[in-house]
This record gives structure tokens, C-alpha cells and sequence, in this order.
């Protein structure tokens, strides 16, 4: 349809970024042209609009882009959820696995008011790895998870997987 076409259009693969052997799916394209931007924002927050949404949670740094406008949309407010050190008040925190190593992400502890209801929204849905962590985030801060909602589903990656207790919506599926 229009919309995937849109989102095929506006991301490249550029190999071997951010090391040799992966093809990173850049997005920047996409937001640099309006009819694309206002497209993908547009289509998520439709898919959620009369779900109750009163947080939009972004994951750093290309969640923050499109989660905004989508809080925006829905009349909700928007949380940030950063790389470890970066938000200066108190904090809850998560680390999850990686190909090497492990990362943690972090939350303000006072962001999400409990009992209310959040949509978490990134870019890319890879291993899931990050978005599983912005699961459990959500839920210890008592936050009930309306939905994760993604541009672009790396499906080979299978992070679904890591998700089958959440509403996954994927605006594309490559
Ligand atoms: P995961 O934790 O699911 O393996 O990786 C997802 C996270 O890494 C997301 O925050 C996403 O922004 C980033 N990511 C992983 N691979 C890609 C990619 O190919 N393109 C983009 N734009 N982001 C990616």
C-alpha cells in the first residue's frame, strides 16, 4: 500500500554499519521528507487513538524523533527512556542482554504515573532486546503496556519472540 511504499522509499541499507557484516536500516530519509514523516507519525497514532493512551514512551535516540509527535497527536504526554547515565534524577533501570556484553537503560522513577496507560515507540524492532527492556521499565514503574509500536520489523531477528505478552504493531515487516 501507499504507506509501505512510502516507508520503503525513505529507508536505505547501508552495509556494514555500525560494524562489518550487519546492514544498518537508516531512517534518516525518511524523516527528512514530509509526506513521509507526517505519513508514519499519522498512522501511528491512529492505530491507538481511543486506546486510552496517556504516556507515549520514546527509546533513545530515534524513538524520541517519532514518539513526540505521536504524544502529540494522541494528547498524551512523552517519557524518555535513555542509555544508562544520561537522566539526571532518580531512576529505575534494566539491562538485557547483548551480542557481547550486556546494556541498561534507564527511566525516571516519577515519570510514568501508575496505573496509567503507556505506548512505547521505536524505530526498528530488531532482537527486542530494547523494547523488552522498555517493557519491564514500564511495568515496575506500575505503567500498564498499551502497545510497542515500530516503523519496521526486522523479522528475521525474531524479537517478537521476546514479546509475546505485548501488543506489537509494525508499520512494516522486512
Ligand atoms: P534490538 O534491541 O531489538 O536488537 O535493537 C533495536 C534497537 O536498536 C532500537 O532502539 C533501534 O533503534 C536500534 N537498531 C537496531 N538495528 C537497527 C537498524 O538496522 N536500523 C535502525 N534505525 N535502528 C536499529
Amino acid at each position: 500500500d501507499d504507506l509501505s511504499d512510502l516507508i520503503a522509499a525513505g529507508i536505505r541499507d547501508v552495509p556494514d554499519f555500525p560494524k562489518p557484516g550487519i546492514t544498518f536500516k537508516d531512517i534518516t530519509p525518511l524523516l527528512a521528507t514530509p509526506a513521509s514523516l507526517r505519513a508514519v507519525v499519522t498512522a501511528v497514532a491512529d492505530r491507538y487513538a481511543g486506546a486510552g493512551v496517556d504516556t507515549v514512551v520514546g527509546l533513545e535516540a530515534r524513538g524520541f524523533i517519532l514518539g513526540a509527535p505521536v504524544a502529540l497527536e494522541l494528547d498524551a504526554g512523552f517519557v524518555p527512556i535513555r542509555k544508562a547515565g544520561k537522566l539526571p534524577s532518580r531512576t529505575l533501570r534494566e539491562s538485557y542482554d547483548l551480542e557481547y556484553g550486556t546494556a541498561t537503560v534507564e527511566m525516571h522513577a516519577d515519570a510514568i504515573t501508575p496505573g496509567s496507560r503507556v505506548l512505547i515507540v521505536d524505530d526498528v524492532l530488531a532482537t527486542g532486546g530494547t523494547s523488552r527492556a522498555a517493557v519491564e521499565l514500564v511495568r515496575k514503574a506500575g505503567g500498564t503496556v498499551v502497545g510497542l509500536s515500530v516503523l519496521m520489523e526486522l523479522a528475521s531477528l525474531q524479537g517478537r519472540d521476546q514479546l509475546s505478552d505485548v501488543n506489537v504493531h509494525a508499520l512494516t515487516v522486512v
